[in-house]
Order: structure tokens, then sequence, then C-alpha cells
């Protein structure tokens, strides 16, 4: 058994790049939380560029998600997602407005927090194409809020022609080695 598959909880995330070398940035960004203790990547989702939604006078965001497993807490993982943000040059300025990487934590196992620094399910990810459709690629047929699959909700996504695949997954040459 690899070291991985003993780690007990199992966290998808969101990665989000629209400065400079998005593509790098993402790189980066997925070679830190393998690097953390207690975390191992699971899975991996193609890059998909996106239109910007919310704040619409920035350029294309690169999107991706992974899948972790990990011992370290849904807060403890944050903070380390946080501070990975931080390390990157993460300014916050504009409220979803450009940034070198965000890191958002979609789900935590099957588990609701609701904590002063963060909520689990990610309270906007059901209504967001650019964070449903990477998603979806890495775990078809998850059940999310009502226990409806996430294929359901993309079926009814506006902004779906915003997100085109950009880069698939291309193995150790792009995202490293990983166990799984
Ligand atoms: P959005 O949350 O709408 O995607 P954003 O990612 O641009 O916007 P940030 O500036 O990255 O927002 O984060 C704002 C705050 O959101 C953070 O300080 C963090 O404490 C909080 N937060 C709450 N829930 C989560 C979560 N599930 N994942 C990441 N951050 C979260
Ligand atoms: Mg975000
Ligand atoms: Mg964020």
């Amino acid at each position: 058994m690899d070291a991985g598959s003993q780690l007990r909880n199992i966290a998808y995330l969101s990665i989000g790049s629209n400065i400079d070398d998005r593509e790098e940035h993402l790189k980066q960004a997925v070679k830190r939380i393998g690097d953390l203790e207690l975390v191992s990547i699971d899975q991996v989702s193609s890059v998909y560029e996106t239109e910007p939604v919310g704040y619409t006078e920035q350029g294309p965001f690169l999107n991706m998600a992974i899948k972790i497993r990990t011992d370290l807490s849904a807060e403890s993982l944050l903070q380390k997602t946080q501070e990975i943000e931080n390390s990157g040059g993460r300014k916050r300025e504009i409220r979803w407005g450009p940034r070198t990487i965000d890191l958002d934590i979609l789900l935590f196992n099957e588990e609701n927090i609701t904590l002063e620094q963060l909520t689990v399910p990610h309270p906007r990810m059901l209504e967001r194409a650019f964070v449903l459709i990477p998603l979806q690629e890495i775990a078809p047929g998850i059940e999310l809020s009502n226990g409806k699959p996430i294929e359901q909700y993309i079926e009814e996504l506006t902004g779906k022609e915003g997100v085109h695949k950009w880069k698939s997954f291309c193995g150790e040459d792009v995202f490293g080695h990983f166990e799984s």
C-alpha cells in the first residue's frame, strides 16, 4: 500500500490563475500542494481556459481541479493553501479580480463546514461552470447538494460556453509524478 491511500480525508480543490504565466502558476501550486506533509495528490484534471465572471475587466483564467488525500483537518488545509497563495504573490485587491493563484476547497469528505474562515462545500461552486466542469472530469457522478449528480448541475448551468479545455493532463512531464 502506498502512503497516499492511508490518508483519511478526501478533498477536492479548485485552482485558478489569470496573471502572467498562468500555466506555471498552476504547476507551482500543484507541486506545492503535493509537497505538503500529510497530503498526497490523487487526481489532476485537464486545464481549462475560462472567460472571467464577476469582475469581467480582466484576462481569461486557467482553471483546474485536483483530488487529494490528507490527514490535515479542513482548517489546516485552508491555512496551507493560503500560504501557497501568498507565497505565489497573491494580493487581495479586487474581489474576484485578477490573481496569480486562487486555491479554493470545494469539498472535504462529505462534510458541511461553516466556520468564519471556511465554508465547505464551497458556497459558490454550484453556479460556476469553471469549477464544475474540471471537477466532473475527475469525479464523474459525484453527488453534490441534495444528492444530485454533478452532471445534472452542469446541464443546468449558464456560461458553459466560456469554458474550454486548454491542455489535457499530460502526465509526469506537466505536473510531475503523483502516487495514486
Ligand atoms: P470565491 O470564494 O467566490 O471563489 P475568491 O476565491 O476570490 O472568491 P478569496 O479572496 O480567495 O476569494 O478568499 C476569501 C476568503 O474566503 C478567504 O479568506 C477564506 O477564508 C474564505 N473561504 C471560505 N470558504 C472557503 C473555501 N471553501 N475555500 C477557500 N477559501 C474559503
Ligand atoms: Mg475562488
Ligand atoms: Mg479563494
